[in-house]
This record gives C-alpha cells, sequence and structure tokens, in this order.
C-alpha cells in the first residue's frame, strides 16, 4: 500500500516562488535596465548642437517631458540618445524645422493594461506550470513509484507492510540468538507499552543492526514487525540521497510523518551509512548527505518515543558512523549480527530446507561444516541452488550431492564443462591441491578437507578445495597461523618440486599467505621485534577487513621484512613436509588425476595405507 497526500506537493511550491522571483526580477529589474542602457543621456546643449550640425535625423517628445532622438555619428553609425526638455526653448519646433528632422509628439499608445499584463505575467506563468507539471510528471515515473507513478516530490517512498504482509516471525530467522533476544524486548514494548510506563522506563529510540552483507538484518527488522503485529515501514540510505539536491531532508521529514501517524510501528532504514556517515567539517562535503543527518537526528530527538515508533537501522560499517547518531536517545542500542557459527548454519539450511522438497536422508550438519564463512544469504542460495540442480537432473527433490554441489557452485561458481585443462596443466592442478592438502595432513594429523576437485569453475578457479572446520575456532594459536601459511605455501611447494617451474595458479595462495603473516606481525602481537604493539588498524570489520598502517616509514620496512621472513620459512617447512612424503604426494595426486575428485575420506585412507611401489615414483 502506498501513501499519497492530497496536500500540494511542497517542492511545488517552492519551483513557484522560484518562478515568481524570477518573473519579478525581469520584469522590474532586468528589461527596464536593459532598455535603458541602450540610450546614451546627453545634456540638452549637447542635442541642440547635434541639430546644428545636422546629426540629429528623428527627433520624438515624449509625453514626459524627455526628448528622445537619433543622432548619426562620425561613422556614420546611428546612436539613440536622450535629453530633458528645456520649457523656455520656445524656438525648438523652428530649430528642428530647420534642420529638417522628422519629428512628432509621442502620445503614449494607450496599449491596453491587460494586454501588458497578459504578456508580461500570466503567459509566463502559465509556460513555466506546464513546464513544472512536466517535469514533475516525468520524475514520478523515473522514481519508480510503481505503475501509479505514487512518488512525489520530496516523498519518502518508504513501503508500509500492514501486518498481514510481512507475516516473518523470529522463527524464519535462524540462529542470531543474541540478537532476536535484545530485539524480543522491543517486542515486548509495542505489544504492552504500558508496562513500561508504569515502572517509568523509556524503550530506546532506535537500534542499530551491525553485521556483515547478508546475516539477516532486514530479515531481523522484519521479524520485529511480524512478531509486534505493528506496520513496518523501510527505506535505504541510499533513497534518501539521489536524485535532487534538498530532497533528502524533505524525505526524512515525510518518512518520520507518515510513522507518527501509524504508529505504533516499525522504521527501517537500511544502509544507514550513507547519511549516517562521520561528517567531517571538510570544505566541500556533501552537503546534501549532512542536511539529511541532521534531520534525521532532529527528527530522532523530536518524536515521543512513548507513542511506539521504533527505528531500526541496519549497517556494515559501523565505524564510520557519525558518533551523534549513536548518542543515547537516538540509535543507543547496537545489535550485533555476525555470521553464523556451525550451529547457526544448520539452523538456517533447515529453515530454508523447508521450503523445498528434499530427501530425507540429507545430513545438514556436513553441509554446514563444508559451508564454513558463509552467510545467512549464501546458505539461502545454497539450498536454492540444489533445489534447482534436482529439477535440471529431473529428480522429485534435492539430495546431500545437490547440496554439496551447491556449495561450490555458491561460494567458486558454476562448473566450466567446455573448459577442457591440457593434460599438462590438469596434472599440475592436481599436485598443486594435494600439495595444500598433503602439507595441511601431515601438520595436525587429521582429514584436512572434506573434497578436493580440479574440475575448473566460473570464478576462474582451477581447482577447488573444500575445508571442514570441527566445531568453530574463535582463537588461533601462533602456530596454527605458521601452520596454515605452510598449508597455503603447500601448492606451490608441490609445483616446484614435481615440475621444477612455477605458475600463476598460487596468487590466490600468496595473497592470504601475506595477509595472515602481515596480520600476525603487526596485529597479534606474534613477533619478537614489536612484542604487544599495533602497527595496523582495521579500518573495515565486516567487509574485507582493510587495514591502515600506523607506524613509521622504518618500521614498516621492517615489518615488510618479517613478512619475508615468516612466508619463506613456512615455504621451507612446506617444502620440507612434501618432499618427506614424495611417494604418497605422486599417489595421491594421480588418484586426483585420474578420479578429478577426491573426498577427505580418501584422501586418509590413501595417506595412511602402506606405500605401494609407484612406478614413477622418486
Ligand atoms: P542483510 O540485511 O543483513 O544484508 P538480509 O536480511 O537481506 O541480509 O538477508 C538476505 C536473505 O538471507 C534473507 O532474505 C534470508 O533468506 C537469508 N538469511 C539471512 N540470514 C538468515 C537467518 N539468520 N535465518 C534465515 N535466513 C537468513
Ligand atoms: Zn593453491
Amino acid at each position: 500500500m502506498d501513501i499519497k497526500s492530497k496536500k500540494p506537493k511542497q517542492s511545488l511550491i517552492f519551483y513557484y516562488v522560484i518562478v515568481l522571483v524570477v518573473l519579478f526580477a525581469l520584469n522590474f529589474l532586468i528589461f527596464p535596465s536593459i532598455r535603458e542602457r541602450s540610450i546614451v543621456e546627453t545634456t540638452y546643449d549637447q542635442f541642440i548642437d547635434y541639430l546644428d550640425e545636422k546629426k540629429v535625423t528623428e527627433v520624438q517628445l515624449e509625453d514626459d517631458g524627455v526628448t528622445i532622438y537619433y543622432v548619426v555619428d562620425d561613422n556614420g553609425k546611428e546612436i539613440i540618445c536622450k535629453t530633458g526638455r528645456v520649457s523656455e526653448d520656445y524656438h525648438l519646433i523652428d530649430r528642428l524645422d530647420e534642420a529638417g528632422v522628422k519629428f512628432a509628439q509621442v502620445i503614449p499608445t494607450q496599449a491596453s493594461p491587460i494586454l501588458t499584463f497578459l504578456i508580461s505575467w500570466i503567459i509566463p506563468i502559465g509556460l513555466f506550470a506546464l513546464l513544472g507539471w512536466w517535469i514533475s510528471k516525468k520524475m514520478a515515473s523515473s522514481m519508480g513509484g510503481g505503475p501509479g507513478g505514487s512518488m512525489m516530490f520530496g516523498k519518502s517512498n518508504a513501503k508500509i507492510y500492514v501486518k498481514s504482509s510481512t507475516g516473518i516471525k523470529f522463527s524464519d530467522v535462524a540462529g542470531e540468538d543474541e540478537a532476536k533476544e535484545l530485539l524480543t524486548e522491543i517486542v515486548d514494548y509495542l505489544h504492552n507499552p504500558g508496562k513500561y510506563k508504569e515502572i517509568g522506563a523509556e524503550m530506546p529510540k532506535g537500534a542499530l543492526l551491525v553485521g556483515p552483507p547478508g546475516t539477516g538484518k532486514t530479515l531481523l527488522a522484519k521479524a520485529v514487525a511480524g512478531e509486534a503485529e505493528v506496520p513496518f515501514f523501510s527505506i535505504s540510505g541510499s533513497e534518501f540521497v539521489e536524485m535532487f539536491v534538498g530532497m533528502g531532508a524533505a524525505k526524512v521529514r515525510d518518512l518520520f510523518k507518515q510513522a507518527n501517524e501509524k504508529a505504533p510501528c516499525i522504521v527501517f532504514i537500511d544502509e544507514i551509512d550513507t547519511i549516517g556517515k562521520k561528517r567531517d567539517g571538510q570544505i566541500g562535503g556533501n552537503d546534501e548527505r549532512e542536511q539529511t543527518l541532521n534531520q534525521l537526528l532532529t527528527e530522532m530527538d523530536g518524536f515521543d518515543g512513548s507513542k511506539g515508533v521504533v527505528i531500526l537501522g541496519a549497517t556494515n560499517r559501523p565505524d564510520s558512523l557519525d558518533p551523534a547518531l549513536l548518542r543515547p536517545g537516538r540509535f543507543d542500542r547496537r545489535i550485533p549480527v555476525e555470521l553464523p557459527d556451525l550451529k547457526g548454519r544448520e539452523d538456517i539450511l533447515k529453515v530454508h530446507a523447508k521450503k523445498i522438497k528434499i530427501s530425507d536422508d540429507v545430513n545438514f550438519s556436513d553441509i554446514a561444516k563444508a559451508a564454513a564463512g558463509a552467510s545467512g544469504a549464501e546458505l539461502a542460495n545454497i539450498v536454492n541452488e540444489a533445489a534447482l540442480r534436482a529439477v535440471r537432473d529431473g529428480r522429485r527433490f534435492a539430495t546431500q550431492a545437490d547440496l554439496e554441489e551447491s556449495i561450490e557452485v555458491v561460494i567458486a561458481g558454476y562448473q566450466k564443462k567446455n573448459r577442457v585443462l591440457s593434460e599438462k596443466e590438469k596434472l599440475i592442478v592436481a599436485y598443486h591441491e594435494i600439495g595444500h592438502a598433503l602439507v595441511a595432513a601431515k601438520q595436525s594429523n587429521s582429514a584436512p578437507v572434506h573434497k578436493i576437485t580440479i574440475i575448473p569453475r566460473t570464478s576462474g578457479a582451477l581447482g577447488y578445495t573444500m575445508q571442514v572446520e570441527d566445531g568453530e575456532h574463535y582463537l588461533m594459536s601462533k602456530e596454527e597461523l605458521e601452520n596454515k601459511i605452510a598449508t597455503l605455501t603447500g601448492g606451490r611447494a608441490a609445483e616446484e618440486l614435481i615440475f621444477h617451474s612455477i605458475t600463476t595458479g598460487a596468487s590466490n595462495d600468496i595473497e592470504q599467505a601475506t595477509k595472515l603473516a602481515r596480520g600476525m606481525i603487526s596485529r597479534f602481537g606474534m613477533s619478537d621485534e614489536f612484542d604487544m604493539v599495533a602497527m595496523e588498524n582495521v579500518t573495515n570489520q565486516y567487509l574485507g577487513g582493510d587495514t591502515s598502517l600506523a607506524c613509521s616509514f622504518e618500521t614498516q620496512t621492517q615489518i615488510d621484512k618479517k613478512v619475508v621472513e615468516l612466508v619463506r620459512a613456512q615455504h621451507q617447512k612446506a617444502l620440507k613436509i612434501l618432499q618427506d612424503n614424495m611417494r604418497k604426494l605422486h599417489e595421491l595426486a594421480k588418484y586426483l588425476f585420474d578420479h578429478e575428485t577426491i573426498t577427505g575420506e580418501e584422501f586418509m585412507e590413501i595417506l595412511n595405507r602402506a606405500p605401494e611401489s609407484l612406478p614413477n615414483a622418486e
């Protein structure tokens, strides 16, 4: 349902005021002065001189005692001059006669005042009105206010979902128990405000959902509305800052007006960081955004919290938000919505699996393990991909294999069936992937992977290793990190040992290994030199985790050296491990080359069985 107000649109009024001001300026200031400017004012005796010199061609005696006359100057150009009239000059007519100029007493033409008014006011106003109407119509259709074009200037297009249409409950949001717990209180308040008022407790006006993309922030906000059975307004921060300057603040005002009318209700502002960025006071800063933010702050302060309007904001860059937004009385409650853990992933998979037909023997725990690091949105996508795959294969329901394959699809892209690797390349990829796995397995003495495939993916990956994680890790020791770096170098190490040449295939490994090593030294205090001093700060926690250096140039150079040292040591370790297990490396790589896929169990089975004599073993 869209809300349309019948009042004249504010910005159109604004537009007409501007038009009127422009017309006034034109009619009273600009036009007269243009008319004036081209007329040269002269003294009377100058006029007489011109007459005597016979330079004057025509004279108009105006009613108001002004004489307008045309003079031909020395270059033969005609100029218009003006002078006053000396009433004692009774000979003027004689003079004019004598000079033989045309002259006339000008009787002001009684141009009908109605006509003048029409030409200088009504017609321009009409034209501008037409233009304004046309522009507003154009904007209405281009702003996508639906088929009816309900979008108006300065109208927020926050959509209302009345209770029946969200229908989303907390049970639809899997995992995220802490977030749900914090939000339950808000729901309870919306249900039963009296209980809180009695004791004098005030509900927070706003809560900020903070977390990486796709973790269910929007879903949670909808669930709050669904649970509380109140209307739900949602608008994205970027919608405030679009199209026309000055609209953002108007939209905020309008949004809150609508919300107040529908209270109790939930207002959800997605991507609040787009308007809520720190105001840095720089010259040439984004005025539009700051105005919008100021308006938002004013509105949040202004509205009566007891009416039951709760504002939920979502962002994945909380550190860039303006402190003013976060102070008490505004978004004072901060609700972290993190990537789901193993249990959370399993639950999310189950929630979404309910929507598709799926075989009973699917082990969600395994899938959840394999999909380490996936967000809720990715998990939902994995389930859907599995269903699509089942349809493609003509089956009636999705299976475990479908789910496993779709993890790879979602994370690594579709299989590239038509991309044929040459035998040589395939062999290199096989050794590379086994190199990683073998180094990992030898360091941890357990199955390092769930599955390895060497079927090229649309993402560009030539091989793909699905890691398993038994349980969750929240802490990593120095040794574990070092082992991880060794594992990352294992792929390249295998290539070096077997083919005595290196390929470009390790670029991603190199990137990751460097990032880890750098983190160990500059952030985790895992080097002897720098002790517990942070040399780098993470600036963008939820989006890639960019870092910014916070140290002198000399230290940077030292850090770089340390990073190289660390990676080199682990690379050597990987080479050593592979050299010591050369037979197994050949055996496993051959298996992968022949089968294109190897599971964790097969891998461990081959690794642990008694060495067989291979013809090409070194
Ligand atoms: P965000 O707003 O955090 O970027 P969304 O709320 O838009 O993420 O999530 C996108 C989709 O991902 C949801 O529509 C839902 O299908 C799925 N999803 C994300 N998190 C969960 C969760 N915890 N439980 C169930 N589904 C989830
Ligand atoms: Zn690799």
